[in-house]
């Protein structure tokens, strides 16, 4: 960061940077749907990360969070939940809490969210963060996310943040008729493409939305 921006960001409060970083990098570059946009703007950041990492709470990138994870890029967070086509009434999995972030924006935007995450230690700080923030509709819960959750399966819409090689069938078999999966998918650990695959029926159509880079989604149907 320069002296400028440094300087810049610290007369600004943090709830105007959230307003700057929402208005300048998603809605400017693309981002549409009002209740996304509503939910980047209600979400708080900076309880997600370690509070050493504040001042870059709303710069437009991913972020160190523990065990080697990261906290994703906020446009891609909000591009992700666009492109995932949910309404108010929708019952939505993350597959992938890391921090409780993406989580907390799709909880701002559904009925229910459960996200599923590997690393024990990165459930319970999401649960407690996510507690402490209200967002009483979100279930965390801990397992392999590429077999999905089937005790709350059918979903509307499930948003994987991890980079695939293919989409889990697992994934495909939880979706409700009509419904949206959105994963980063790719035969290099390095880099996918981003896609939306709905499902109508007993097939699957598949849209490619954006080139993106993800750490690995690892199990039973990923790496
Ligand atoms: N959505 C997160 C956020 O807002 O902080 C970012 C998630 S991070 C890019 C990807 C997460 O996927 C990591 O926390 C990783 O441990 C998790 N992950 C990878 N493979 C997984 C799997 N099979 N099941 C559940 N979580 C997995």
């Amino acid at each position: 960061m320069s002296r400028f921006d440094r300087n810049r960001t610290e007369k600004q409060g943090i709830d105007e940077r959230r307003e700057s970083m929402v208005r300048r990098t998603i809605a400017d570059r693309g981002v549409r749907d009002p209740h996304v946009l509503a939910a980047m703007r209600t979400v708080r950041r900076e309880r997600f990360i370690d509070p050493s990492l504040e001042d870059s709470a709303y710069q437009d990138s991913p972020l160190p969070i523990e065990k080697g994870q990261t906290i994703s890029q906020p446009f891609i967070v909000a591009l992700m939940a666009e492109q995932a086509r949910i309404g108010p009434s929708d019952r939505v999995l993350e597959v992938g809490t890391g921090s409780g972030y993406g989580a907390a924006v799709l909880g701002c935007i559904a009925a229910e969210v459960w996200t599923i995450e590997r690393h024990p230690e990165l459930v319970e700080n999401a649960a407690q963060v996510l507690r402490d923030e209200g967002f009483d509709n979100v279930h965390v819960v801990e397992g392999d996310g590429t077999l999905g959750w089937p005790d709350a399966a059918p979903f509307d819409a499930i948003v994987v943040t991890a980079g695939a090689p293919g989409a889990p069938d697992a994934l495909c078999g939880q979706l409700v008729d009509g419904g949206r999966l959105i994963i980063p998918v790719g035969q290099s650990r390095r880099s996918q493409e981003l896609v939306r695959i709905t499902r109508r029926g007993d097939s699957f159509e598949t849209e490619d939305l954006a080139a993106v880079r993800f750490v690995p989604l690892v199990g039973d149907e990923g790496w």
